[in-house]
């Protein structure tokens, strides 16, 4: 197997233009407008995709929650993710009961990974483990949907400096918004706080985003928040997100 090559799905012109709108509209706008339009534009089929591994997710649960009781939230399970995370998913389960939560996940288990492409594939192509593990399931969590939402924020890292708060995801061909990309690390906290919101334990250890165990660890004062993430192989995403 290869990873897959790159397939862009065009929306119908006139979908194109709304979204087109909404982005330069909304490109400075708080996450309570992006969501507002986003609900109205698309009353069904959204769904929240959540790591529960960094703050930005936790923040939109708790905002689509209020503002869009019964909203499916899907996660991606890799089979390698921290203990503290599965915990999270449980907390998170029983602090938001009116959300829908979904698990995708690969339907190779880790030994037949291991089997099929050898020990450690995510040492030797991070990108194929990456889209056995998360590209394939995401695309069967978001097929049938209108419109997905992500905690993409522009001050996450470089790559993500220019994300826009709405547009057209051709790749997995539906809209996507990122209800808090002029958000920054500190409000997100801001609001865990006052809403007194579950949230990844890890973080009070250093780790300002979680993926696999494989593929993270801590950052040192000063790094960018993504730095302990695949360090040290030059891989920034794993494929969801091109912003
Ligand atoms: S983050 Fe690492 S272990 Fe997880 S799917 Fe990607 S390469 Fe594999």
């Amino acid at each position: 197997m290869t990873v897959e090559s790159t397939v862009t799905i065009k929306p119908p012109p006139e979908e194109l233009a709304a979204i087109e709108s909404a982005a330069t509209s909304l490109h400075d706008a708080g996450p309570r407008d992006i969501l507002d339009w986003l609900f109205q534009r698309y009353p069904q089929g959204v769904t929240l995709a959540s790591a529960f591994g960094n703050t930005s997710d936790i923040v939109l649960m708790d905002m689509v929650a209020k503002a869009a009781p019964g909203t499916e939230v899907f996660y991606l399970d890799t089979d390698f993710l921290f203990e503290e995370t599965y915990d999270l998913i449980e907390r998170s389960r029983a602090f938001w009961p009116d959300l829908d939560f979904r698990e995708h996940r690969t339907h190779l288990t880790p030994e037949q990974q291991a089997l099929e492409y050898g020990e450690a594939l995510w040492e030797r192509q991070p990108d194929l483990c990456c889209d056995i593990r998360k590209v394939q399931p995401i695309h069967t969590a978001l097929e049938g949907k209108s419109a997905w939402i992500t905690g993409v924020r522009r001050d996450q890292a470089a790559s993500r400096a220019n994300a826009p708060a709405v547009g057209w995801d051709a790749k997995f061909g539906l809209a996507k918004a990122n209800p808090l990309v002029t958000w920054d690390e500190k409000q997100a906290w801001a609001y865990i706080f006052e809403h007194d919101l579950p949230y990844n334990l890890l973080h009070d250890q250093g780790y300002p985003t979680l993926g696999c165990t494989h593929c993270t660890r801590a950052v040192q004062p000063g790094e960018d928040q993504r730095a302990g993430r695949w360090a040290g192989t030059g891989k920034l995403e794993c494929g969801l997100h091109s912003e």
